[in-house]
Order: C-alpha cells, then sequence, then structure tokens
C-alpha cells in the first residue's frame, strides 16, 4: 500500500446520479462533515455516461427524475446529453467536484468494530497504485448492474454470425449504421429508444422480441409547464408544481393500473394508434402478457417507435431467438432474419453492490444472508446505507428522500454520541420468514430474476422490504423514529421511552 490512508467522515461510491444527489444533500444538511466520492470513470454520470448508444435518453420525466432542489428546464423527457449537462451544473454550483476523485476502483471495504471504522482500499487508474481510506460511514451509490459486461443470453452459432454483433450497453458511438440492416434483440425502454434512431438512417430496423412490452405514448411536453413559463412564473415554482403534478399523476396511473387494468390497455392502444393510424395491429405484437405496471412502461416521446414502423421503417418479430446464422438469426419458428449489425437489448447483469468484497470484522459478508431495512440498511452490516431507487417512479425520488434519512441519522449519532449504527431484527421479527428481495408479482425484472440469490432478503413487515412505493415512503421514512428497537446505537438498542428522534418532513 502506498502513501498514507485518507480519512474522511463519509464515502460516497459512486457518482452517477444517486452519488452526486448525495454529496449535495451531505453538504447541506451535514456541513462539518468531510467527505469524498470515489468513481472508477474518469467522469461522473454514471448511467448517463456508459451508454453511448443512438437516441440514449431517459423514459422518466426529468422534474421527478432530477433532483428536488435543482430545477429542470428542458422537455421532460431528457437525451443523456442533457442529463450529464445537467449533473454538470449541480455539481459546479454546489462545487461538489473538489470531493471527488475519478479514476478510484474500489477494491474492498472492511469494518472494524474496535475502531467503529470502514477500511476502503481502491486502485488509481491513472498509476495503477493501490490506495487506502477509512471513513465513518459508507454511502453506497454505485447502482446495481455492472457497468462495463452486460448480460448477453447464451446464444446457439453466435461465433457463425459474420455481421457486427453489440450489446446496446458497449455500443460504440462512431458506428456506422447508415443504410444497414440492423436488428434489435429485447423489448422495453433500450429498444424503443434504440430503434427509432436507428430507424432515421438505417435500411430497415427488426426488433425481435421474446414477448411484448407495454408502450406509453405521449408528446414529450408539458401543458402545465409551458403555460406557467408563458405567464412568468419562476423556474423554481414550475418545477416544484410540475414536479407534484407528474408525482401525482404517475400515483393514478399506478393506482389504475392494478384496479383497471384493461381500461388502462384499452387507453395505451389509442395513444398507439394516434400516432401509427386507426388500422394499427397491436395484436400480437403490442399485446404483453403481465398486467402493466409490473414491468416499467416504455415510454415513446411523439409516439417515435410507432412512427416508423407505420412508415415500414421498423418491422417486428415476436418469438424466441432459436439460433444465430451467417446471415443474421433464426426464430424457433423457423424465420430466419438477416441483418448487417445485430444488437442486444438484452438488459443488466446484476451488480450488487457493485461486487466489491465486503467484510465485517474479518468475516465476508454474503448478502443474501442480510436483511434488509427498507431497502437502505442491512443486518449486520454497520454505518452502511444503500441508494437503491424506485423502478416505476423515478429512481431519484429516492435519492433525495434516503439523502434526509442518512443525514438525519448522521445528526443524531453526533447528537447521542454514537460512533455506531446498525440495523437488527426484533423480538417481534422472531420466525418471521425471509423472502427474496423482489416480490415478484409486484414487480420482476430479468436482470433482478436471475440475480435473486445475490440480493438481501426480506421479511414481511414494511420495515423489512423496499416496497417500490414512492407514495407511502414519502410520508414513512421522514417519519423513521430512530429511537425504533430495529436501530442499534453502538451495540444497545435506545431504551423506551427516551425523547422521540423524528424529523422534520422535506417536502417531496
Ligand atoms: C439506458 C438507461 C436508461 C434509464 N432511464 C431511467 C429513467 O428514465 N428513469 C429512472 O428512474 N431510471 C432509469 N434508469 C435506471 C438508472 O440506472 C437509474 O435511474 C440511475 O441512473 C442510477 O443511478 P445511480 O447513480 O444509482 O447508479 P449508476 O448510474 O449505475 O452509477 C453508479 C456509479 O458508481 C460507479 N461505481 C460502481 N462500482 C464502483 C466501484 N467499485 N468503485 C468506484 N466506482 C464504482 C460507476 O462507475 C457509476 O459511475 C435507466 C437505466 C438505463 C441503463
Amino acid at each position: 500500500m502506498e502513501g498514507k490512508t485518507q480519512h474522511v467522515d463519509v464515502l460516497i461510491v459512486g457518482a452517477g446520479i444517486s452519488g452526486v444527489g448525495s454529496a449535495y444533500h451531505l453538504q447541506e444538511q451535514c456541513p462539518d462533515k468531510s467527505y469524498v466520492i470515489l468513481e472508477m470513470k474518469d467522469t461522473f454520470g454514471g448511467t448517463w455516461e456508459t451508454h453511448k448508444y443512438p437516441g440514449v435518453r431517459s423514459d422518466s420525466d426529468l422534474y421527478t427524475f432530477g433532483y428536488r432542489f435543482k430545477p429542470w428546464i428542458g422537455p421532460p423527457v431528457a437525451s443523456a446529453e442533457a442529463i450529464l449537462e445537467y449533473m454538470g451544473e449541480v455539481i459546479e454550483e454546489n462545487h461538489i467536484g473538489d470531493h471527488i476523485l475519478y479514476g478510484h476502483r474500489i477494491k474492498g471495504c472492511s469494518w472494524s468494530s474496535a475502531d467503529n471504522l470502514w477500511t476502503v482500499d481502491a486502485t488509481r487508474k491513472s498509476d495503477g497504485e493501490s490506495v487506502r481510506f477509512t471513513c465513518n460511514f459508507l454511502w453506497m451509490c454505485q447502482g446495481y448492474y455492472d457497468h462495463e459486461v452486460p448480460y448477453v443470453p447464451d446464444w446457439k452459432g453466435m461465433d457463425t454470425y459474420k455481421g457486427k454483433f453489440v450489446h446496446a450497453q458497449l455500443w460504440d458511438p462512431a458506428t456506422d449504421y447508415t443504410g444497414k440492416r440492423v436488428l434489435v434483440i429485447g423489448s422495453g425502454a433500450t429498444a424503443a429508444t434504440v430503434i427509432p434512431a436507428f430507424a432515421e438512417k438505417a435500411a430497415h430496423v427488426t426488433m425481435l422480441q421474446r414477448s411484448p412490452t407495454y408502450f406509453l405514448c405521449r408528446p414529450n411536453e408539458n401543458e402545465l409547464a409551458d403555460r406557467m413559463r408563458e405567464i412568468g412564473i419562476d423556474e423554481p415554482t414550475v418545477h416544484r408544481v410540475v414536479r407534484q403534478s407528474y408525482i401525482h399523476d404517475l400515483m393514478m396511473m399506478d393506482k389504475r393500473c392494478r384496479e383497471e387494468p384493461d381500461v388502462v390497455f384499452e387507453e395505451l392502444k389509442e395513444a398507439i394508434r394516434a400516432y401509427a393510424g386507426q388500422d394499427f395491429p397491436i395484436e400480437p405484437h403490442f399485446k404483453p402478457k403481465y398486467r402493466p405496471w409490473q414491468q416499467r412502461l416504455a415510454f415513446c416521446p411523439d409516439g417515435d417507435i410507432f412512427q416508423a414502423a407505420a412508415a415500414g421503417k421498423v418491422s417486428v418479430v415476436t418469438d424466441t431467438l432459436d439460433t444465430f446464422t451467417e446471415k443474421g438469426v433464426r426464430t424457433s419458428s423457423g424465420e430466419e432474419i438477416e441483418a448487417d449489425i445485430i444488437v442486444a437489448g438484452t438488459g443488466f447483469r446484476l451488480s450488487v453492490m457493485g461486487d466489491i468484497p465486503f467484510s465485517v470484522d474479518g468475516k465476508a459478508i454474503d448478502w443474501h444472508e442480510t436483511v434488509n431495512y427498507r431497502g437502505m440498511m442491512f443486518t449486520g452490516v454497520p454505518n452502511l446505507v444503500w441508494v437503491f431507487g424506485y423502478f416505476r417512479a423515478s429512481w431519484t425520488l429516492r435519492v433525495d428522500i434516503v439523502g434526509d434519512f442518512v443525514c438525519h441519522l448522521l445528526n443524531t449519532m453526533d447528537e447521542i454520541g454514537a460512533k455506531r449504527i446498525e440495523v437488527a431484527l426484533r423480538d417481534e421479527d422472531a420466525g418471521m420468514e425471509l423472502l427474496p428481495w423482489i416480490e415478484k408479482d409486484n414487480f420482476n425484472p430479468g436482470y433482478l430474476m436471475r440475480g435473486l440469490e445475490k440480493l438481501p432478503r426480506r421479511g414481511d413487515k414494511p420495515e423489512w422490504r423496499h416496497n417500490q412505493d414512492y407514495w407511502a415512503e414519502r410520508d414513512e421514512i421522514p417519519n423513521i423514529d430512530l429511537d425504533g428497537q430495529e436501530f442499534v446505537f453502538d451495540g444497545k438498542r435506545r431504551a423506551k421511552g427516551e425523547p422521540a428522534r423524528k424529523k422534520e418532513m422535506a417536502p417531496a
């Protein structure tokens, strides 16, 4: 180990949208804490820096995917470039850049109860040296998937294919697809984004999907925001009001998808036809087997993928891929689809805690042996929080909520002189059945289902679940009672009847 060990109060892992937002909250709410962000890439942005395929954009609106503290000014759905610009402004305006160490890949984190410290070992890209940090608290903002190795199914005959094969996550923007036949394998958000972009220059684009996805077609504009701006309302107010209206609409959509999925599906079909024409066939390619919202709806600004399909530039095949051939792929029903470029939009390889080896007092942590506390903390793992956002609502809504919680926790620890906090099952949790992190009936994307045995487990009580329910959590998390028996400070539960440590609720 070269050089000195650097100590900080808080070490944030990752400079994606979670890490940068968390740093902002830490600076604002715990101004005396020293901190550093370690980021393995050479720049900030995480997801929005990794993905470089044509048309890469959000599928959430940026009034909610943006932070509560920084107004969003552009069209609701934004390109990766616009999101990076927004994040860059947050970093610059708040001097967060002074705290980010780029090119630092964390290789190991170990907790010592004797010192109440985490030791974090990293490799510095610039010179390959090992560098060591210690910190009192680890704020894990490393996301949930491997940024370098995407998920590619083990298809037959891949080595026989003579064209260019690439996973969307590894797309090189220098690739020229003008006049080429492009095959995109997969449906969902990536396909919905990449296909209309390819269709602009490619000879033809085919989407091969195993099963259909729900698509939500809407103009990429917000009338309320436009009207408020027209009458001279200031941007912070526009952001607050429009954010609230999206949150309300999302809640109504979520509720309606559960209560009247058929009516919602009729509306989704009508929106498709508004862009693709009344004769556009919905079946079989756009009629999913699952309930709307069991997986994220793929948002199509201005129905772009359907406009391209109606113009004959895009076709869809719903079938399983049997084998690659020299010229393309053959499906299980025997159809051969020829293509010059095949792009796999087949999703992620789940990475729990960045696949970093963790230990507590010399014992390796197996995350599957831990139980999660509201998707943030884990039994047996002190002084650590993971930011794992929402899938049905914008991920970042949870960055703000968890940020408030962590800062309240850190301030409370200072107030009571505690050096160590962990969560533990209570007497009332004895015998509680431990279940997989994900509730299959509630939400079941493939990359989480494939990696269930790597994820922490859940119980059947609200404290021990990440319920993916923003509307419940926006009230519950700010009102968490840190004197609750699930919290253990310095090895002791707080005595019943001590003054409660509730927090003022922050605006959503
Ligand atoms: C193409 C795409 C579009 C999406 N669109 C939306 C959307 O519209 N709405 C939505 O809510 N969600 C969306 N998501 C989900 C999205 O990933 C999250 O919303 C969000 O961007 C995750 O941010 P994050 O900062 O938590 O993690 P990430 O963006 O994954 O960033 C994690 C950072 O941690 C760093 N890191 C990881 N391991 C280490 C290590 N060992 N050492 C040092 N650094 C490390 C990584 O380099 C990375 O920079 C999308 C995902 C993808 C892939």
